[in-house]
């Protein structure tokens, strides 16, 4: 069946949903397709696992531990798993599971203590953390198990027990994953379960959910905070992003063409923060496309578990089809490929890694999310119009300035409407650092002790000093 296209939701059958391989475009395993109605027993059971989960600090310490060394010994098993069913060089599947144990060992750390509050009143006064209990974690596909990590080490610390739903394009590694971590966990401490639409929403609008932590696009979140505000649960979302890199005039191009290829293409360019669009001073706009595109063309395109890939396919139909959309529109705009262009001529869903030259920047290739290996390169006259064609969007998440005088390119960099901002590189994150959308990449805040605070609610207790 080459160049197979599925419709959005995969096909079921007795139960169990399809997985296909996006480097054939043809189904390779199958996954439960579980219903809505089962998720009242499964989050009864995360409500029973709580009430002890969250009495003893010291054991989820030592659980998440060893929780991290067991996910660390599954690679092997794990990494070609996930590039079977989401398309991305095996290297880089091992490398996200070097993030998911270090994400777990980074939040195995005690719970925040007792905090005094000295205000000077007579009164001793003190905030005491407390778990939320079942905690909703809703990731997507292009990275299941650093996102899916991402979510439920930070709410196991912080003594909540979790319900994972990962993507339907991407079950398998999540299952995977779930039975390691939860081997070294007590009983419904971390539960998953797949199945397509409606079971993502239904999880969201339980009742017996007392926080959804969702990572996907805009208009998915936005309906998850429709669906949380039955039960008044808390959300935290981390959103789509159309990140801008702005490139000034003392930029060395042949230095940092490769880095920021890279920042734009890696996982096929499916990353929430990847570079999105570049602006480039309008006399080296040709030499910064070029730069691009000679990495573009000679990238290794292929199958993920091939020896030598560099870049897999797309992960979905649908995503490739969004791909190949916006950039026919970018084209018939007046844009020119530079490199790429087009879907590949073979089984699965493989495009030309695309760079983009002369795009109006009203082209739905610069104002929207591609998500997938294009990259338009737009000129600029003055700094202050690169700023503003930078921050001109509903997006937030991050952004980057590239140049030789780095106090520079950190002036412009501060004037970046986003969460994050790096200069001369592009979407490295601390597990320290909060990570936080601004506009509609976002609300609430992920990482280090704010991601962790955000899994906790302060309970305060007054009493006399003198007692
Ligand atoms: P998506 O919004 O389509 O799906 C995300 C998850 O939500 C999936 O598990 C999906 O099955 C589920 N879902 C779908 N409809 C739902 C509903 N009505 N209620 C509850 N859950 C529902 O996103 P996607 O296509 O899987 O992922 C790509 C998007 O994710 C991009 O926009 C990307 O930028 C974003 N993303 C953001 C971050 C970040 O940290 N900000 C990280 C990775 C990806």
């Amino acid at each position: 069946m080459p160049n197979c296209r599925p419709c959005r939701a995969p096909h079921t059958r007795g139960g169990r949903f399809t997985v296909i391989d996006p480097a054939t475009g043809e189904a390779f395993d199958d996954a439960p397709d579980q219903q809505p109605g089962e998720l009242d027993a499964v989050v009864g059971r995360a409500h029973e696992a709580w009430r002890s989960w969250r009495t003893d600090p010291a054991a989820r310490v030592t659980a998440l531990l060893a929780a991290a060394d067991a996910v660390e010994a599954a690679g092997a098993g794990l990494a070609p798993l996930l590039t079977r069913e989401q398309g991305k060089p095996l290297a880089e599947s091992y490398a996200e599971i070097a993030r998911t144990a270090a994400r777990l060992r980074h939040f195995a750390e005690p719970a925040p203590g007792p905090r005094p509050i000295t205000d000077g009143r007579p009164v001793r006064s003190e905030i005491r953390w407390r778990s939320l209990g079942p905690v909703a974690a809703i990731v997507p596909w292009n990275f299941p198990l650093q996102l899916a990590s991402a979510k439920f080490a930070p709410a196991l610390a912080a003594g909540n027990t979790v319900v994972l739903k990962p993507s339907p394009f991407t079950p398998l590694a999540t299952r995977l994953l779930a039975s390691v971590v939860s081997a070294a966990l007590p009983e419904g401490v971390l539960t998953v379960v797949t199945g397509r639409e409606p079971l993502g929403s239904r999880l969201a609008s339980h009742p017996g959910i007392r926080h959804v932590t969702f990572t996907g696009s805009v208009p998915t979140g936005r309906a998850v905070a429709e669906g949380a505000a039955a039960s008044l649960a808390r959300v935290t979302l981390e959103l789509g992003g159309n990140d801008a890199a702005i490139l000034l005039d003392d930029v060395e191009v042949e230095r940092i063409a490769e880095r920021l290829f890279w920042a734009a293409f890696r996982n096929c360019g499916q990353v929430c923060m990847a570079v999105k669009r570049v602006y480039a001073p309008a006399r080296l706009c040709s030499s910064v496309a070029e730069a691009l595109a000679q990495y573009a063309k000679s990238a290794v395109v292929g199958a993920g578990l091939d020896p030598g890939t560099r870049l897999g396919p797309v992960n979905n139909a649908a995503q490739l089809a969004r791909v190949e959309h916006l950039t026919a529109q970018a084209l018939a705009d007046g844009g020119r490929p530079v490199a790429g262009g087009h879907r590949l001529d073979r089984p699965g869903y493989f495009f030309a890694p695309t760079i983009l030259a002369d795009v109006p920047s009203d082209s739905p290739v610069v104002t929207e999310e591609q998500f997938g290996p294009v990259l338009p390169v737009l000129p600029y006259g003055s700094l202050d119009e690169a700023v503003e064609a930078a921050n001109d969007t509903c997006y937030g998440l991050g952004g980057s300035v590239w140049g030789t005088d780095v106090d520079r390119a950190e002036a412009v960099a501060d004037r970046l409407e986003c969460g994050t901002a790096w200069i001369n590189h592009h979407a490295e994150l601390s597990l320290a650092q909060p990570f936080a959308g601004v506009k509609e990449s976002g609300v609430g805040v992920a990482g280090g002790p704010w991601g962790l605070y955000g899994n906790l609610r302060p309970f305060v207790v007054h009493r006399p000093r003198e007692v």
